[in-house]
Parts: C-alpha cells; structure tokens; sequence
C-alpha cells in the first residue's frame, strides 16, 4: 500500500492482500486494475470458505512467528477461523488481533527496531489466543455488524485497488490496542 499512513512512512506498517497468487506474471496495468478478493461471508460470522483456503492460515501463521512482527489485524471473521484451524503450536494467535475492516487484506505492524527512540511502537501485548467466544461478542454483536445506516447514503464504493488506502487501515494506526 502507497500512502495515507504516517507509520507506513516509517515502515512500520504493511498491508498484503489476502487474494490468492495468480496464475501468470501481471502486467504493471494489471497490478494497478486488479481487485481485492472478499474473504468474509455476507453474514461477516464467518470466512467464506470458497476463497479462504489452509493457504491462507500458513500465510498469517508464518508472518505472525516473524520475532520482528509485533501484530497484524485481520478481520473477527478471519481470526475466528485462524482460531480454528490452528494445530500445534498457537502462540502465534495471540498476535492476531481482530479489527474493523480487514475483510480481504491483512494488516502487519512491525516492531520497533532496537534503539529507534524516536520509534513509539505499541504496548506489548497479552499472550491470551483471544479465541474465546468472549473475545467475540463485540465484534459480532449486532452494532458492529449492522451498523445504523447513515442518513444520507453514501454512494456505493468500487473495488478496491491497489491505487487507492482503505479507511479502515487509519484506524489501526491511531488505535493503542485492538481490544475494544
Ligand atoms: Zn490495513
């Protein structure tokens, strides 16, 4: 992702599409035009299972056991089925956290390198899984997921490109913690 985020300027932040590898080389055109793949199911309760592979769980499990990976954000939806369909070793579920958005990318924040002391990076962090159903209620309560619609309805957005920055990421960055 490009721009809009103060800490992606510093390298704090990432953002990686979830879409799966396409099959060819892309063009630069192609890169630019392509969309972004919905992971999460119309009822947002849950992944949608005809994109969201076991691919997809190596993917967020590898990138959470990076030591340099401090969390990365995903949507509720996501991390209830990483909750799932985590063997093993689980540690690594307790760096990822749910938040808004985040229905078809993931969000990386690194940690700050040592001696950065100009670098205010996050709290450290519980070791909980944050599995529980608990850990849920509020993201899958009714609000979040039906929220009240604006009075004036904003005009239906395209898709996704990789020109553009999602809303949601702003919000991770100005966020002390991912925990409601
Ligand atoms: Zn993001």
């Amino acid at each position: 992702a490009l721009s809009g985020h103060a800490s992606h300027q510093i390298g704090l932040d990432a953002d990686v599409w979830l879409t799966p590898m396409p099959d060819r080389r892309l063009s630069r055109e192609d890169r630019e035009d392509m969309s972004a793949v919905m992971m999460v199911r119309p009822d947002r309760l849950d992944i949608d299972p005809k994109v969201f592979t076991p691919g997809h769980v190596l993917v967020l499990r590898d990138a959470a056991q990076e030591p340099g990976v401090q969390r990365i954000f995903v949507n509720a939806a996501i991390k209830k089925a990483l909750c799932r369909e985590a063997k093993g070793d689980r540690s690594w579920l307790a760096k990822i956290r749910p938040w808004w958005g985040h229905d078809y990318h993931f969000h990386i924040r690194m940690r700050c390198p040592a001696g950065a002391t100009e670098c205010e990076g996050q709290p450290s962090q519980s070791e909980d899984e944050g599995c529980n159903p608990s850990d849920f209620a509020f993201w899958f309560s009714d609000a979040v997921l039906h929220p009240k619609p604006p009075l004036i309805p904003p005009k239906p957005k395209p898709p996704m490109t990789l020109a553009q920055m999602p809303a949601a990421c702003k919000a991770v960055l100005n966020a002390p913690d991912a925990k409601p």
